[in-house]
This record gives C-alpha cells, structure tokens and sequence, in this order.
C-alpha cells in the first residue's frame, strides 16, 4: 500500500480559488522578504537567534514561561502527550479531535496512550461530560492524565470554545490531577474572533501550540508553549523524533512577520467565511452551518450530487473545495477575496442547478 499523496494530474486547469485549506496559503512576497534577511544559527545548538526571537515573543503571548519550535501542529501534540503522559495512560479528547483522526493513530503506534472520545455538538463538551468520563483510580482502570481541547474545533465547523467552557473543563481536569492541552491550530482565529487575548484564552492550559501554517500563512512551524520544566522535557522528545533543525530562523523569520501581519487580517477570512455562509444558504438543497471563524461546512446531499462529483465538478472550474466525513467545507484565508467568495458561490449554484 503507497500512501504518499497523489500528486495532480499534468493536465489538470490551475486552481484559480482555492477553499480547500488554510494550509494551503502560500507566502507572500513581504514574507520572503523577511526570511530572507532572517538572522540564523544552529536551531538544534541552541544558536539561533530568530527562533529564539519567535519563542519569547510566543510564551509571552501564551502567558507561558517557555516555548519550543517544531516543524508541525501534529509534531506539538505528538510531544506534547509523550511529554505529559506514559504509555497506558489515558487522555480525555473529544470524538471528533485531530488527534484522534488525523495523526496517523499515531497515539497507538508511538505515543501508547488510549484516547476516551468525549461526545458534544461543534467539537465541543462541558464540564459535566468530563466528569462523567472520570475513571475511578484503580489498578483495573487506564489512568487518566491529560484533557486535550481544540480552539478552534475543526470537525466542529471551526467553533470557537466559550472561554467559561474552556476555564471548566479545565478545572475539572486540574481537581483529578490531570495536565491540560490546547491544539490550538487555529488558535488566532478564536482569539480575534472573540476579542479575548491568546494568554486569557489559554490560561487555564498547562501547554498549548499554534500552528503558523495554517491562516497565518507561514511555509512551515508551529510553536509549543509551557512551562519551563515541560518545555525542557519536550526538547528531548523534539530530539528524539527527529524534530531539532538547523538554520530553521529562515522559517521562524515567516512566522514572526505572520503575528506582525495576518493576526488582525483573520477578521476578514471569518467576514469572508459568513458571506460564504449566506450565499451558499440560498442555493436549494444546501444546508449550511453558521460559521464561527474561517470554515465552512455545508450538506449538499439534498441536492443529489455525491461529495466527489461535487467537488470534481468545480475543480474542473478552478475551485478546489475539501469534503470531511460526508460534509463539504470551504476555508478562508489570506489568498481568499471577497471577489473570490462571490464568483465561488455563483459557480455553486450553476454546478448544483445543472444536476
Ligand atoms: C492542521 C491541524 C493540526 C495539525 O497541524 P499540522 O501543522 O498540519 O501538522 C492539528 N490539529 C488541528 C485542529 C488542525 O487543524
């Protein structure tokens, strides 16, 4: 079984909008202007001075004592668990979380710990629900270590967590002595669209990440922030993976001009988002749901399309749209416009009334 991802066909028309991720943002030419001129040393040795720079400002932002840099999101939460837990333990996740469906099950193969599914609408559960998941603590039971939220919830539809909500469970969590984790790939997103600061917002959060290749439109990295003592334990298992780098300032250079330049912007991916949002509410057998940030997730099933022809239909129009678990969902972001969002919708309806 190959599992490399496909690579287009030759032949296939350039993507002329693409909703398919935020992931998918690709540098702008200011940004290459400043990796250009980035300052670098060892990043493995401890000698690089950007990345250095991109880590204080981060534990800063997060109100956190210490913060590491990493190749990627999935990396965070993979060191993340291996730091605060042991194999066998348990962490507390909802059902629908990243680290349970799109880490390779990677807790299975290296972390070892299990993961109890919490269940909630939007991504999201309650304090109740955590202390209905309590373990009593006996030899018999998986002992359980760490709660794990997304800010915002992907699969939820990019739901912000009220920060009431967030502050409780995590209480919960710290009453049974358990570490709490924020993957907080879109985190900015939360923040801006909350108004609420990334240190209030995360306060009640013993490690939180955040990933600079998603909105914020950097090629590569995300940064974990804790405490000083679990951020020293990291860096072994950052060693350990394969995650020290070398000149890395380059990247880190991309992500400190991203929290420069595209944190207030994410404003106008989430306008961009509702104005999706509407559009696509009028189109005949398009149920949507209202957008908390940058994605969109609607049902086309009413419509008789398949999610596939769906989206080979407008890709053949230059759009390239994402389809998750029977759901379609469109993402704004920095190489989204409103011009953009206006011809996405039209062409919408045009694929939905020619079916
Ligand atoms: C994208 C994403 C990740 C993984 O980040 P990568 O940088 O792609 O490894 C983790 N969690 C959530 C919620 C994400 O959306």
């Amino acid at each position: 079984m190959v599992h490399a991802p496909n690579r287009p066909p030759a032949d296939a028309p350039p993507v002329r909008i693409n909703l398919y991720s935020d992931t998918q943002t690709r540098p702008t030419p200011a940004m290459k202007d400043a990796m250009m001129v980035a300052e670098m040393g060892d990043e493995q040795h401890g000698d690089d001075p950007t990345v250095h720079a991109l880590c204080d400002r981060m534990a800063a932002l997060m109100g956190k004592e210490a913060a590491v840099f990493l190749p990627s999101g999935t990396m965070c939460n993979v060191i993340a668990i291996l730091t605060h837990c042991r194999k066998g333990d348990e962490v507390l996740a909802h059902e629908t979380s990243h680290i349970l469906h799109s880490e390779g099950g990677t807790h299975a193969a290296l972390t070892g710990v299990q993961i109890m599914p919490l269940k909630g609408p939007r991504g999201m559960f309650t304090a109740d629900d955590v202390r209905a998941g309590i373990r009593p603590k006996t030899r018999y039971a998986p002992p359980q270590r760490m709660l794990e939220v997304e800010q915002t919830a992907n699969i939820g539809g990019g739901a912000v967590w009220p920060l009431e909500q967030l502050n409780a469970v995590a209480a919960v969590a710290h009453e049974q002595g358990w570490a709490t984790h924020m993957d907080g790939a879109r985190l900015m997103n939360a923040c801006v669209a909350a108004g609420i600061a990334p240190a209030e917002m995360v306060a009640g959060f013993d490690s939180v990440w955040l990933d600079f290749t998603k909105g914020l439109g950097a090629p590569l990295g995300a940064v974990l922030c804790g405490s000083a003592e679990f951020i020293g334990d990291a860096w072994r298992w950052k060693q350990r993976l394969g995650g020290s780098m070398r000149q890395a300032g380059i990247c880190a250079a991309a992500c400190l001009y991203s929290l420069d330049h595209h944190v207030e912007r994410l404003a106008e991916d989430h306008a961009n988002a509702k104005a999706l949002a509407r559009g696509l509410a009028q189109i005949p057998g398009i149920t949507v749901e209202t957008p908390d940030t940058n994605l969109v997730f609607f049902d086309i099933r009413e419509t008789g399309i398949g999610l596939d022809d769906f989206q080979n239909r407008l890709r053949s129009r230059g759009i390239m749209i994402s389809g998750l678990g029977g759901r379609v969902r469109a993402c704004t972001h920095l190489d989204v416009s409103a011009p953009m969002i206006e011809e996405a919708v039209a062409t919408i309806r045009e694929v939905v009334a020619a079916a």
